[in-house]
């Protein structure tokens, strides 16, 4: 691990500067060999490099000046990676930085695979695995409020709540394991109403990061919006409204929309996936049948549904009893109210009519931003994290899941007078699902399937 490695740590294109980083315990020397204080016509004078301070100068290939340079060189650890880093601003551009590495690769330098500069900051102790995810997470960042989670959690703070539950265990089972070993002394291992306590609450900590993260995935993955009602009563229409943009075909002729069409945005920082789905109504054609089905899956999918209904035609209650879920916000909006004062509103069952149907029209725009407030409101609502909340990922919550089956295992089998041996596993096992969040016990797959996520330069 202590070779040296250098990428083009910014994005691939041009734009006003271009960085290259590289790190490794040669990094000082690569740099002074192609850096000089002078263009490379002139007298080469060789850098002094400073920790953390920036040297102006040339990068210099033999007897040419490759590109005027801004050079930061970072002493360890006071760095990224914790090793010795340079990083080399230069013009941004793909000849440039290409031109740069190759002197560095010509000199030893090894190209940098997608995440290594980040996996050798974990690996080098000055970051945790959930702070190296949090890296991604804050370059992937599609909204204000996924960037917010992602920052706190580069904070540490999962880290710590996490390190906090594993000591509270790890004295537990020192306890368990003195009862095993030295019976004489310790006695038989006698389980404390205080001890019930403790980890009951480690339990419920578990369990509460576990909701987070469902909480959380709208977040970061996008509140999922399903709009349904029967063909033709402006379900495109108005999700083309809502994105203010066309995207769903609209048309005249009644079942156009036959697959789910899906765009995403966001409302006051928070994503939104919008599907437009097949219209649902009772019908022979088969292609229509399949179509439904996917609506039905797509209502499944969702977090919120929108009804659309239409004036001049009766409420389609017998469909929507079939299609609509009972644990999930269902909004109705009667579209077309444009023409209402030519037909009639449909009147809805009172088991429909709260929250109160929202009167749109896709085509003069009214009513569309109280359906978009209407929205928000809805799954803030719903959303239970607070503003210094820590945000399990995926990966996190399976371990949360894991280390929670263990802790309801041992806490049982405490109530059930179960022999010191198998709780002691139990308690072992959990510490060690906790500890694959952290990276204290993660396994090799684990970090490789986390940093293939990252990028080269990363
Ligand atoms: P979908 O099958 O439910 O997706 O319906 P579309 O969005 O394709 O719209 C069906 C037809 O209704 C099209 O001809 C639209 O122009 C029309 N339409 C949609 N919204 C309105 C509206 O608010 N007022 C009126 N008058 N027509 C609308
Ligand atoms: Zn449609």
């Amino acid at each position: 691990m202590t070779d040296t490695i250098a990428a083009i740590a910014t994005p691939f294109g041009s734009g006003g500067i271009g960085v290259i980083r590289i790190s490794g315990p040669t990094s000082f020397d690569l740099a002074a060999k192609i850096f000089s204080k002078t263009p490379a016509d002139g007298e080469k004078r060789a850098p002094q490099f400073i920790s953390h301070r920036v040297s102006h100068g040339f990068i210099c290939d033999g007897d040419t000046t490759v590109d005027e340079v801004l050079v930061i060189p970072m002493k360890a650890p006071r760095s990224y990676t914790a090793e010795d880093v340079v990083e080399i601003q230069a013009h941004s551009g793909t000849i440039v930085l290409r031109r740069i590495l190759d002197l560095l690769f010509s000199l030893g330098a090894r190209p940098a695979e997608p995440g290594e500069f980040t996996r050798r900051a974990f690996l080098n102790g000055r970051i945790d695995l959930t702070q190296a995810e949090a890296v991604a997470d804050i370059i992937n960042a599609r909204s204000d409020s996924s960037l917010k989670f992602a920052a706190s959690q580069n904070l540490g703070v999962l880290r710590q709540n996490i390190r906090d539950m594993i000591s509270v265990l790890t004295q537990f089972l020192a306890r368990l394991e003195a009862a095993i070993d030295f019976p004489d002394d310790a006695g038989a291992f006698s389980y404390t109403i205080e001890d019930k306590t403790t980890l009951q609450s480690v339990a419920d900590n578990i369990g509460s990061l576990i909701q987070q993260h469902k909480d959380a995935c709208f977040l970061k993955t996008g509140i999922r919006l399903a709009i349904c009602g029967e063909p033709n009563v402006g379900k495109s229409s108005i999700m083309n409204r809502i994105l203010e943009k066309e995207k769903s075909i609209v048309t005249a002729i009644p079942g156009t929309t036959r697959d789910p069409i899906e765009d995403s945005l966001t409302i006051e920082g928070i994503p939104f996936v919008i599907v437009d789905t097949a219209g649902i109504h009772q019908t022979d054609d088969l292609v229509e049948i399949i179509g439904i089905e996917k609506a039905r899956d797509q209502i499944d999918a969702a977090d919120i549904v929108l009804y659309v209904i239409e004036p001049g035609k009766p409420f389609p209650g017998k469909t929507v009893s079939k299609i609509l879920p009972e644990d999930k916000p269902v909004f109705f909006a009667i579209n077309k109210m444009d023409l209402a004062d030519k037909l009639d509103i449909p009147q809805l069952p009172e088991k429909y009519s709260d929250p109160c149907p929202l009167e749109v029209s896709a085509l003069t725009g009214k009513g569309i931003n109280t359906l978009r407030t209407k929205l928000l409101e809805t799954c803030i609502g719903n959303l239970e994290i607070g503003n210094d909340a820590v945000i399990p990922n995926l990966r996190h919550k399976n371990a949360l899941v894991q280390a929670l089956g263990h802790m309801t295992t041992m806490m049982e089998g405490l109530e059930n007078g179960q022999e010191e041996e198998t709780l002691a596993l139990d308690v072992k096992n959990c510490i060690d699902d906790l500890g694959t969040i952290t990276g204290d016990t993660a396994s090799l797959d684990i970090l490789d399937a986390v940093f293939n996520n990252f990028c080269i330069g990363k």
